[in-house]
């Protein structure tokens, strides 16, 4: 049986049922055996992968939006240029290589990663190697230096953990990892109703609450607001009130049981964009988007980057460009768009006063 598994059958004998939150900051985040901590999850051959691993526009595109924006907050200097969970680096590394157009702003950058693996910071320091920007890496957003700062978070919001509620006839019942008789992993409900949750509706019906994430964009937004900047979040998500869950596991491309193996599957949860919209607001930050991705990229310029590789390459390279664009941005502005392209969003949280590149109608 798998370490993480034991230890977290030890954790529930002795302490009782624990919280999903719990389990999956330990499936994930477990210093030895988590996810992110023993794994490379990324590319054809990981679990998974990312717009930043399907094209090296993705990431080109979001330092020339990090150049606009450094622009349009009048160009601080220095200010903070940071990637939250930066998988292996390739995002900023392409950021970078972009931004060379504007020499003065990479000479303004105190580049902070944020990395809770040592593997994947490592993978990270070899892909930033020939940036010529010199960064230090940080375990959590909190630890992060005051002043103005650029933050992008591109898939890192997925991986915060969710907490559920389960509809019972008395109220909302939280759901709980404890042990069956055979002393295998199991789903149960907390015996108690949580107080404060709103009426119950029908039996059976799921809260999926991501009060981690909705903590965190609450920090990031004031820290905005009082010190100057902004901060891109682009992730899968639902952007209308919903109710139902979505956490799931991933392991090799395929669904597996979040139970099973913890640490051995990706385990992650849709974005609830309302509560991050509503976290930012709250926290005295403006908000612009969500949009989908797609329209987002379309409008950054994705199509007319794409049409010059396509020049600077050769014809066998066309293809490659080509399905990459449908899969980042889809076939256009409404048509044909891929799942990635519709099923992600990118939202932005800014100073007052400042209107970041691709959101310009979105925000009312
Ligand atoms: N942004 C990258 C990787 C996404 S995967 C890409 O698009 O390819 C999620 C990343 O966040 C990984 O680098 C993972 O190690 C990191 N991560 C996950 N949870 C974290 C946490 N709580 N604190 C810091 N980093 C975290």
């Amino acid at each position: 049986m798998n370490p993480l598994e034991n230890l977290i059958r030890e954790m529930i004998a002795e302490n009782g049922p624990m919280s999903l939150e719990t389990y999956m900051t330990l499936a994930l985040a477990h210093p030895v055996h988590g996810y992110y901590a023993s794994k490379m999850p990324f590319g054809e051959r990981g679990d998974f992968i990312t717009a930043p691993e399907i094209s090296q526009m993705f990431g080109e595109l979001i330092g020339l939006w990090c150049v606009a924006v450094w622009r349009a907050m009048n160009k601080p200097h220095p200010f903070l240029l940071v990637e939250l969970g930066p998988g292996r680096g390739s995002l900023m590394a392409d950021a970078l290589r972009a931004a060379r157009i504007a020499p003065d702003f990479l000479g303004a950058i105190d580049l902070n990663l944020v990395e809770t693996s040592e593997v994947l910071q490592r993978s990270q320091r070899g892909a930033l190697k020939d940036s010529r920007v010199a960064a230090r890496w940080q375990k959590t957003a909190e630890e992060l230096p005051s002043g103005p700062a650029i933050i992008v978070a591109n898939e890192f919001f997925d991986c915060l953990p969710v907490r559920h509620f389960v509809c019972r006839a008395d109220g909302w019942h939280e759901r709980l990892v404890g042990l069956d008789g055979e002393e295998r992993l199991c789903f149960g409900l907390a015996p108690d109703a949580e107080p404060g949750l709103a009426a119950p509706v029908e039996p059976g019906q799921v809260i999926e609450a991501g009060h981690a994430g909705a903590r965190l964009m609450t920090r990031l937004a004031a820290r905005i607001a009082a010190q100057g900047g902004a901060l891109l979040v682009i992730d899968y998500g639902y952007d209308t009130p919903w109710r139902g869950e979505t956490l799931q596991a991933v392991k090799r491309h395929r669904f597996a049981d979040p139970l099973r193996d913890p640490g051995e599957a990706d385990l992650t949860a849709h974005v609830d964009f309302c509560g991050l919209v509503r976290a930012a607001r709250a926290a005295g930050a403006r908000v612009h988007g969500p949009v989908p991705q797609g329209e987002w990229l379309a409008r950054l310029g994705i199509h007319e980057r794409a049409a010059k590789l396509r020049r600077y390459t050769g014809e066998p390279q066309w293809a490659a460009i080509d399905s990459a664009v449908l899969r980042l941005a889809g076939g256009g502005h409404d048509s044909g768009a891929t799942n990635m392209a519709r099923l992600f969003k990118a939202l932005a949280v800014t100073q007052l006063g400042l209107c970041p590149p691709g959101f310009e109608t979105a925000s009312p």
